[in-house]
């Protein structure tokens, strides 16, 4: 009976706000269908209850089965639902979970390993009602032990509440479903599956992995095999997964069985730089290595994954959910970028070439504001372009954190020249384009060539000789040398400055060392803009390039002059053949007005090495907020049957280091800083600013 049903009831998600009033997440049983593709019945509300009849497009929704239907109804609020979807893995394997398999569930704020114990039914259980259902877990022993007099018991969980899933790969594996014969009793809770006291006897206090089912399922994912090299994960005692690289195998001092000795992604207090008890087994940074048996580790879960996407392409719930998600994604917070950002697999994966393209977007989108409106004022069609950039890049990139390499090939395909999908270009060339045909942004710069209107750009490429320049210039010595140099100025403040390291082709770099100001004063490189005389401090009225590098002069720094000091400075008989230029500046300005300086703030550096692009991204105003990403940064097979992982690190110590006076930087013996620091300052192509909303 209960078969029958279930071939005749059709279930579907809404996932497109609908026309007809149906909210995003809502569940309907369709009991007909119209000719114009609408879907005609019941809607269910929180609890199972039918609230009403409805009908929606069949086109804004997505079929279910009623076992997801059942699952997905006991997840609030509705838009959760929709999210749970979107990990398409993740999702199916809840449904198919089994009695004891470990999962791990987000439980007040922690992450708390459980073993699934039943199936439940939540709410009554009443005809043309569907019921809900959830997870009846138990707790980790030892974590048992622990909490066991103090904590009441577990509340049943949602299919939502579940982050990870380890199957037990048992023999007798089937998959929890509701069995017949359990009918039409008015418990609020039923369990659908029955099962035995689970049994905990020679329980290792402390330990996570003393539970048989977990060992089992740990050998049982062993055929995959770990050696150095290997990425693996260890479920941590506070429940937390941790990621590393095994960099040793062996059995250690005082030990019978096979260690593993990890590298672990993250830091973690308990942990050591490579030593074990007073031996050292390998190096690595202090806090970071991690030992454990060699039982206790498995393969990298996150790619394991992957390599299931990859030899099954991905179903299409995952772009149709995400398609519909309409609402702007605010840039990432401050706060939240450790947490949500920082790892392997996080930020956008790279795939044949794409490293200029992800490092790019990555620059642009993650935690910028400058280009957070641009949005809201393109208009194209559902499947334009910008809306695939939008959706499934931009809202993705910052909603969950990771941009698989197909949503990034679905856009590449569109940029209109196929090279675009198959080379690997320049940044600057992906930005014009980007910015002028997907975004439709006007250009972001306005150019005066001496005072008169002249090209408008996306980005400004520095163009200085190399002996007008120190040996560690900044950015802002570059910027005002090139724009001087050629009498340009800036017509406005641009909301975003793209500014381009002078280096030509993929080698040649005209600077071994650039020091990117964190603060760019552009007050000096506007047009009609009131400057202060470089002398006395009275209103400007002329500039002289040539006073630029003037060693007696300050040099380096920008030089403009009152009438009177421009006549002074150039009776000098070394300066008698300068050419200063008479500046444009405001009508009606009183002599002793004070001058506002206008700042823009560094947000993200592109840096190429070997024809590598990756990127640094100051995510906050914090001055330690600095990430640093690589959308290639690993890769786990071989080069037709693997993929890329993109990995993201919290670079910090960039932050302090860029806090330096100039002065310390260009001397800093870069051998004793961090390799990203060393990668900051030595390989930067692109210096992205944005102007803040304070100034
Ligand atoms: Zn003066
Ligand atoms: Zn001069």
């Amino acid at each position: 009976m209960e078969v029958d049903t279930e071939r005749q009831e059709r279930y579907f998600i809404v996932v497109r706000r609908s026309k007809k009033g149906l909210s995003r997440g809502s569940i309907l049983r369709a009991d007909a269908e119209t000719a114009a593709g609408d879907l005609i019945g019941m809607v269910y509300g929180g609890g199972g209850i039918t609230r009403s009849s409805g009908s929606v497009k069949k086109d804004d929704t997505y079929p279910l089965s009623r076992h997801q239907a059942q699952l997905l109804l006991f997840v609030s609020p509705a838009s959760r639902r929709l999210e749970l979807m979107c990990n398409v893995q993740l999702f199916s394997a809840v449904c198919d979970l089994t009695q004891d398999d470990l999962v791990v569930v987000k439980h007040k704020k922690d992450f708390q390993p459980c073993l699934v114990k039943n199936l439940v039914q939540v709410g009554k259980d009443k005809p043309g009602v569907l019921q809900m259902l959830g997870f009846e877990l138990s707790l980790m022993e030892g974590e048992e032990d622990i909490l066991l007099k103090k904590t009441v018991p577990l509340p049943f969980f949602s299919a939502a509440d579940i982050v990870q899933v380890v199957p037990s790969h048992s023999n007798t594996r089937q998959p929890l479903r509701i069995s017949s014969d359990l009918g039409l009793n008015s418990k609020a809770v039923s369990r659908i599956y029955s099962m035995p006291a689970l049994n905990f006897r020679n329980a290792k206090k402390g330990s996570t992995f003393s539970n048989k089912n977990v060992s089992n399922s740990i050998q049982a994912m062993s055929h995959y095999s770990l050696e150095v090299g290997s990425m693996a994960e260890v479920i941590s005692l506070n429940g937390l997964t941790v990621y590393g690289v095994i960099r040793w195998i062996g059995v250690p001092d005082g030990k019978k069985n096979y260690w593993a000795g990890l590298e672990l992604d993250n830091e973690v207090t308990t942990c050591s730089d490579g030593t074990l008890g007073t031996i050292r087994y390998f190096t690595c940074e202090g806090n970071k290595a991690l030992f454990v048996p060699l039982t206790n580790c498995k393969p990298d879960s996150r790619f394991l994954f992957i390599s299931n996407e990859i030899q099954k392409p991905l179903e299409p719930p995952s772009v149709t959910l995400l398609e519909d998600l309409d609402e702007d994604v605010p840039p990432v917070a401050e706060q939240d970028v450790l947490s949500h950002l920082v790892g392997r697999m996080r930020g956008i994966q790279g795939h044949f070439n794409s490293c200029y393209l992800d490092a790019t977007l990555f620059s642009l989108f993650t935690s910028s504001i400058a280009f957070s409106r641009m949005f809201n004022r393109s208009a194209d069609s559902e499947e334009g372009i910008s809306h695939i950039l939008r959706r499934d890049i931009v809202n993705r990139l910052r909603r969950s954190g990771f941009v698989p390499a197909d949503s990034v090939m679905k856009f590449r395909k569109q940029l209109g020249c196929k090279s675009f999908a198959t080379d690997e270009k320049d940044p600057e060339e992906f930005i014009t384009l980007l910015l002028k045909h997907v975004l439709h942004i006007e250009p972001l710069l306005k150019i005066r060539s001496r005072g008169e209107l002249s090209q408008d750009a996306y980005t400004h490429q520095i163009i200085v000789e190399k002996n007008q320049m120190g040996a560690v210039p900044s950015v802002q010595q570059l910027l005002e040398m090139s724009l001087v140099s050629s009498d340009l100025k800036f017509g406005e403040i641009p909301s975003c400055l793209i500014v381009q390291m002078p280096r030509f082709g993929k080698k040649f770099k005209m600077f071994p060392k650039i020091i990117p100001s964190t603060e760019l004063d552009i007050t000096d490189v506007l047009h009609c803009s009131p400057r202060e005389c470089f002398v006395c401090g009275h209103l400007a009225e002329y500039e002289c390039g040539q006073c630029l590098m003037d060693h007696k002069l300050q040099p380096g720094k920008i030089k403009q002059y009152c009438s009177t000091c421009n006549t002074q400075v150039h009776t000098h008989t070394s300066r008698q053949e300068h050419t200063p230029h008479k500046l444009t500046v405001p009508d009606h300005l009183p002599e002793d007005a004070s001058i506002q300086r206008h700042q823009m703030q560094l947000f993200a550096v592109l840096c190429i090495n070997t024809s590598h692009y990756v990127s640094f991204v100051k995510y906050g105003a914090d001055s330690r907020s600095w990430i640093f990403f690589d959308s290639m940064a690993d890769r786990c097979g071989d080069d037709n049957n693997g993929y890329n992982i993109p990995v993201i690190r919290s670079c910090p110590e960039v932050g302090d280091f860029l806090s330096q006076s100039e002065e310390e930087i260009s001397t800093a013996d870069l051998s004793q800083c961090s390799e990203l620091v060393s990668r900051l300052l030595c390989d930067s192509y692109m210096c992205l600013y944005q102007r803040t909303t304070h100034l």
